[in-house]
């Protein structure tokens, strides 16, 4: 079947906010409006909807999806599909959220109107900044007492882009927060009816005007300076066409040049439905943007995928949805081509043929059953075997791998214990479904004790997969406390010989290695180089070495983590014509690696946490003084509105329980964000209490 929804007319984005700013009102505002004004099966022929509602309210809980698919049509212009793509609010889940901005083109940030930005809101612009996602502002909850625009606004443009520009003005603040203002229309808006869903547009009240036309002046300069026609017509005080001027302010936006930002307040019914014309007006269709890049995995060349039809399929596997009713979900985006269903496709990351059974399309109370894809869509699959997030999924015949979302390693891990024997069988399948939908999230038994470990971003990461494994899974459970994910390196070069010889009685074994061991930078991983030349070693037991060499790096040799961050090259040794074997220059390999670590000075590492503590001024001496004792280096303080604001940098270990003490320390007022920054050495003193407690 042909297309039926034009590609300029989709738009896939994402609402992106600091816990608590309103995303959640938001989204369910987003979907009431829109739900209104659109009533599925209305457009697509031959598509079928179910309802699967009955489900949902079995389970008692509303299901958000990793993808919601809904309708919007601006006054006058034609109707726009939004697909709807979830982001997390909590920043244990950094990795969901650098997951989310890798499939969508735009997103809008949504700040509250009293705090302004707040610190999750900066991670989290700086990471749509990486993935260059063009962007746009809400400033909500405009009606709460203490709520600024001004302020807000400026706190945009001070911590986050001095781009920001208001497109909008309230009418108003707090329990007189009535509407706004369209600066580019000079119109005013108030939102009616019980849920705010008949959007009136009046003239602009008398007593806003000037203060409206002061701002409206400050956004036609900023238009203005982006096309030298309005320049001109700026310069020369000519009324410039609203299209127009609207036109050049997609391009800006689109070229990350300007952020509009636009108010309101989701809760009280105000100005959602603008933002949403925002998105239809400003935001990006997917055929706004660059081709997508990608390697050939045949021949490892760098290749790219318009956003086209016509190109071969290629999309993008983004979340991994576990469904009690309908098994395993995956959620894609179709970068490039059509996708028919019952074609088989390539995952192009693991290898394997896939068969595209279902297509699902979601929306906010049904789901729809799609029979074929478009280039900008986004959809989900039932029943795919070896697909996780990230995954490729492309053309058999003309492969592409998408760039790979990298994901943290997880910081913390806690032993789980399953409360019955019933219990075991249960958990371990639970375990491992979690692990499939959450890339940070790891699963491992512990082969002294035969206990499971689970290790994740942070403690609060954790509570919630223990509380799923209770909820959703019924499975109970009881965990120990968290651990802190220690790692080794080492810090000088060195090397070692492994010999792995017995030559006495039956089939001897012969293994002969000299390995060479060099650090690396932080985070660069592990590399195994094979120098061997006129086959010292014949070439058949080269990777058996390197094997046992990642097996020894698991268990290191300071306290038993893994090591991490070198380079080891194999570049002498020596066989035997019967005796040697592949176990045999494993076991020598893993030999040499540990005699060589012990040698090129091995450390502990510990996960640093990037902190941000906002606390009122009284409570600021105790809590640094806090912070010192846990090890914690205060990087800057700052005044936010009415607080104090101190940055710092602090070992993991000394953070467990934090939120319970900083309550009690600031009388149940002071606030903070954590988020891991990178791995560093363990003081000495410390190392060896590590070491000696590991060694009882
Ligand atoms: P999320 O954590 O970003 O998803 O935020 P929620 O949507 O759950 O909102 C957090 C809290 O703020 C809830 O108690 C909401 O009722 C409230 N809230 C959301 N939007 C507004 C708003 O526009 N005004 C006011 N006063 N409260 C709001």
């Amino acid at each position: 079947m042909p297309r039926t929804y034009p590609i300029e007319r989709i738009r896939d984005i994402g609402i992106i906010a600091h816990i608590d700013a309103g995303k959640t009102t938001m989204t369910e505002r987003v979907l009431f409006y829109t739900g209104i004004s659109h009533k599925i099966g209305d457009i697509d022929e031959g598509t079928t909807v179910m309802d699967w509602m009955v489900q949902e309210r079995e389970r008692g809980i509303t299901i958000t999806s990793a993808a919601t698919t809904c309708f919007w049509k601006v006054k006058g212009g034609a109707e726009h599909r939004i697909n709807l793509i979830d982001t997390p609010g909590h920043i244990d889940f950094t990795a969901e959220v650098q997951r989310s901005l890798r499939v969508l083109d735009g997103a809008v940030v949504v700040f509250d109107g009293v705090a302004g930005v707040e610190p999750q809101s900066e991670t989290v612009w700086r990471q749509a900044d990486k993935f260059k996602v063009p962007r746009m502002c809400f400033i909500n909850k405009l009606d709460r007492m203490g709520a600024s625009f001004e302020k807000s606004l400026e706190s945009i443009q001070q911590k986050l882009t001095p781009n920001a520009v208001a497109v909008q003005i309230p009418i108003g603040l707090e329990d007189e927060f009535k509407g706004v203002i369209d600066l580019l229309l000079m119109k005013a808006f108030s939102f009616e009816g019980e849920s705010g869903e008949l959007v009136k547009e009046q003239e602009v009240p008398e007593n806003f005007v000037g203060e409206a036309r002061k701002w409206r002046t400050q956004l036609i300069e900023k238009i203005a300076s982006e096309d030298e026609q309005l320049l001109e017509q700026f310069l020369a005080g000519q009324e410039m066409a609203v299209e127009e001027l609207r036109k050049v302010l997609r391009q800006a936006v689109l070229d990350y040049r300007l952020v509009p930002v636009f108010c309101g307040s989701a809760l009280k019914n105000k100005g959602v439905q603008l933002m949403l014309d925002g998105v239809v007006y400003y935001l990006p269709s997917p055929i706004d943007l660059p081709p997508v890049k990608g390697t050939d995995p045949k021949t490892g060349r760098e290749i790219e995928r318009k956003a086209s039809d016509s190109e071969p399929f290629s999309a993008l596997a983004f979340k991994v949805a576990t469904d009690p009713y309908v098994g395993t979900l995956t959620y894609f985006r179709v970068y490039s081509g059509t996708l028919i269903k019952g074609s088989y496709v390539l995952n192009s990351s693991s290898g394997e043929r896939e068969r595209i059974g279902r297509i699902l399309r979601m929306h906010a109370a049904e789901r729809e059953e799609v029979s074929d894809l478009f280039t900008g869509d986004i959809a989900a699959t039932v029943g795919l075997k070896n697909t996780t997030t990230g995954h490729t999924l492309c053309d058999e015949v003309q492969p592409i791998v998408l760039e790979k979302i990298i994901f943290p390693e997880p910081v913390i891990s806690i032993r789980i214990e399953p409360k019955t024997k019933a219990d075991q069988e249960k958990m371990g399948l639970a375990l491992k479904k979690l692990a499939e939908e959450d890339p940070t999230f790891r699963v491992k038994g512990d082969m002294d004790t035969g206990e499971t470990i689970i290790s994740g971003m942070g403690e609060l990461h954790l509570e919630i997969i223990a509380d799923r494994l209770k909820r959703e899974f019924k499975v109970e459970a009881s965990v120990g406390r968290p651990q802190v994910a220690y790692k080794e390196t080492i810090k000088e070069t060195a090397e070692a010989e492994g010999k792995y010889i017995k030559q006495s009685g039956g089939r001897g074994q012969y293994g002969h290695v000299w390995l060479k061991v060099e650090p690396k930078e932080r985070g660069q991983g592990f590399e195994f180089i094979n120098e061997i030349k006129g086959g010292t070693i014949p070439q058949e037991f080269i990777p058996a070495v390197g094997k046992g060499v990642k097996e020894a790096m698991d268990k290191g040799v300071v306290a038993g983590y893994q090591l991490v961050d070198m380079a080891v090259t194999l570049y002498d040794g020596s066989y035997h014509e019967v005796d040697s074997s592949e176990v045999a220059f494993k076991i020598a390999g893993s030999m040499a690696l540990q005699t060589a670590c012990k040698k090129a000075k091995a450390i502990l590492l510990e996960p640093i946490m990037k902190l941000e503590v906002v606390v009122p001024a009284d409570f600021l001496g105790d809590t640094i003084g806090d912070l010192s004792a846990r090890r914690g280096r205060i990087e800057e303080t700052s005044d936010r509105l009415n607080t104090k604001v101190i940055d710092a940098k602090v070992p993991l270990s000394a953070m467990f329980g934090y939120a319970t003490a900083l309550r009690s320390l600031t009388e149940g007022r002071g606030t903070f964000t954590m988020e891991f920054e990178d791995y560093e050495e363990v003081p000495q003193n410390i190392a060896q209490e590590i070491i000696e407690g590991k060694r009882k």
